[in-house]
């Protein structure tokens, strides 16, 4: 049986012999505190696994979000999914696809 991150609030499973999942791990290895958001200080490593294995993650910094967020868009998922995925309301979702949008049109 696998045993859940030992962070509050954090639905990964733990990493092999570990108290914490990956991501966390990495985040107290790079910050030595897990909360501790750094809101200007990507990790791309962070996102794959919410792109590609869908799983929860709410602690990625607001740039990673948005990655996480059209990379998630262009595969498909909807903005319900993408915001339960990566912890913000799907109006968030509609209001950065909406940029983003603007912003291909001004580039145009
Ligand atoms: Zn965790």
């Amino acid at each position: 049986m696998t045993r859940r991150c030992r962070i509050p609030n954090c639905t990964r499973n733990a990493a092999p012999h570990r108290l914490i999942c990956w991501t966390h791990k990495n985040r107290l290895y790079r910050n030595q505190d897990p909360h501790l958001k750094l809101r200007n200080i990507t990790h791309p490593e962070d996102i794959p696994p919410v792109v590609e294995d869908r799983l929860p993650d709410h602690g990625l910094t607001i740039t990673d979000r948005r990655t996480a967020a059209r990379q998630l868009t262009a595969r498909g998922a909807t903005p319900e999914e993408i915001a339960e995925l990566i912890g913000v309301t799907p109006r968030t979702i509609y209001r950065w696809r909406a940029q983003d949008r603007a912003r291909h049109r001004q580039a145009a």
